[in-house]
């Protein structure tokens, strides 16, 4: 096991069954990523990003291969360690961000926060700290449906990101955004990157998205095609 990288793909292959043969969605995949990573799937809808991001989140298992996150094995997991790993240091972000409608912006930043244990004081402070990040402290109180797309996302990443998760999964994330509130999306993600050393890997065919990334891996019908660390461009950060 390599124990530097924060997530390990070796030899992965993921197959659906589909009427009389199965189809394969990834193909003997090989990838590492290393803590504090802004990296992203891109390439074509149906070459199998979603499939590998929701395989690296324990949402869906391996048919070959061997998966690690956080140096762990996660065939190996049990439902429980599973579940606590998710829970505890993984935050995921989608397109359809899925805000509960008939709970408070602050409700629903709190909710993954009701699995740990923590005092209501200490789940305050880091929902607060959490919506200063994304910049809505003042939004706390308003119900999902008086906010914006745009704003929106923005609470799905303080939901995602009050944890203080290691390791943030993002599925298209600016697919419902228009190109303003995509870039702010995208630059408050990459703020929380460089401050907190968390991990992003995303899900993307969307151009806004990419200009930000480090790292960009292709995929070309369920195969890495292309694996490319990108220069800073300074004029998007
Ligand atoms: P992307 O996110 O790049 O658009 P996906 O990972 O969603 O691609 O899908 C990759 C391929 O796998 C597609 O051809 C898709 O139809 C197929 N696929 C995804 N999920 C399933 C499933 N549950 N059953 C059958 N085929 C699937
Ligand atoms: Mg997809």
């Amino acid at each position: 096991m390599d124990h530097n990288s924060i997530i390990s793909v070796e030899n992965l292959t993921k197959k659906f069954p589909t009427g009389d043969r199965d189809f394969a969605a990834l193909k003997d995949v090989n990838l590492k990523f290393s803590q504090g990573e802004f990296a992203g799937l891109v390439g074509p809808s149906g070459s199998g990003k979603t499939t590998l991001l929701n395989i690296i989140g324990s949402l869906d298992s391996p048919t070959e291969g061997k998966v690690s996150v956080m140096n762990k094995d996660i065939s190996s997991l049990s439902h429980k360690e599973s579940a606590h790993l998710r829970n505890l240091h993984l935050g995921f972000i989608f397109q359809v961000y899925n805000l509960l409608p008939i709970y408070t912006v602050f409700e629903n930043v709190e909710f993954s926060l009701l699995l740990q244990k923590r005092t209501a004081a200490e789940r305050k402070k880091a929902v607060m700290e959490a919506l200063e990040w994304v910049g809505l402290q003042s939004f706390a109180n308003k119900k999902p449906a008086k906010l914006s797309g745009g704003e929106g996302q923005r609470v799905a990443i303080a939901r995602a990101m009050v944890k203080r998760p290691a390791i943030v999964l993002a599925d298209e994330p600016t697919a419902n955004l228009d190109a303003a509130n995509a870039h702010i999306v995208m630059k408050t993600m990459k703020k929380l990157n460089s401050e907190l050393k968390t991990t992003f890997l995303f899900a993307t065919h969307d151009e806004k998205v990419m200009s930000y990334l480090d790292r960009m891996i292709r995929l070309e019908d369920g195969r890495v095609a292309e694996d490319e660390h990108v220069e800073h461009k300074k004029e998007v950060l």
